[in-house]
């Protein structure tokens, strides 16, 4: 029997963190790509949440979610929906519909779930951000973000810049 398998990337990007699969099928070989949104209850408000939320717990497929809560172009649209012990996993997958004949680069899908968060952020610019350096979870006017707003620390909360400032003398 051969197995299926996945390989995962993930990052976070301005707060938001993102998982890249690469999923190979036994049967054929073939390699596709996924990607998920991770979305942390402790950093939504109640109307992100409420926004987001549908009744299933788990849903796949097409067309099964209201595109005005998440109309943030999702390859092909949402299709993939799981509430998670921590909050929402939301994403869409490649080479599924439309789009067999094209060749995508982990490049490719990385650049794509930027833009969706920068999208995401466009319609919920008060998802909370977790301070890389004591990890509170706080507003995000309430501390200083790195200019290359990628990873996980890059958020600083206002008490660690002030700790840091004191630190320099
Ligand atoms: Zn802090």
């Amino acid at each position: 029997m051969k197995l299926n398998y996945v390989e995962k990337w993930w990052s976070e990007y301005r707060g938001v963190r993102f998982e890249i699969n690469r999923n190979t099928m036994d049967c054929d070989g073939t390699k596709f790509f996924t990607f998920y949104i991770l979305l942390h209850k402790e950093k939504m408000s109640k109307e992100m949440l409420s926004r987001l939320s549908i009744k299933k717990k788990t849903f796949r497929g097409h067309g099964f979610y209201p595109t005005s809560n998440v109309d943030i172009g999702f390859h092909g649209g949402c299709t993939f929906y799981d509430k998670e012990k921590y909050g929402l996993r939301i994403g869409c997958d490649y080479n599924h519909l439309h789009d067999n004949e094209m060749h995508y680069t982990l490049e490719d899908i990385v650049s794509d779930a930027k833009e969706c968060i920068d999208a995401l952020l466009l319609k919920f610019p008060n998802y909370k951000r977790w301070c890389g350096n004591c990890g509170v979870v706080t507003d995000i006017f309430n501390g200083k973000i790195s200019e290359v707003d990628e990873g996980c620390y890059s958020f600083k909360c206002i008490e660690c810049v002030k700790k840091a400032e004191v630190n320099r003398g």
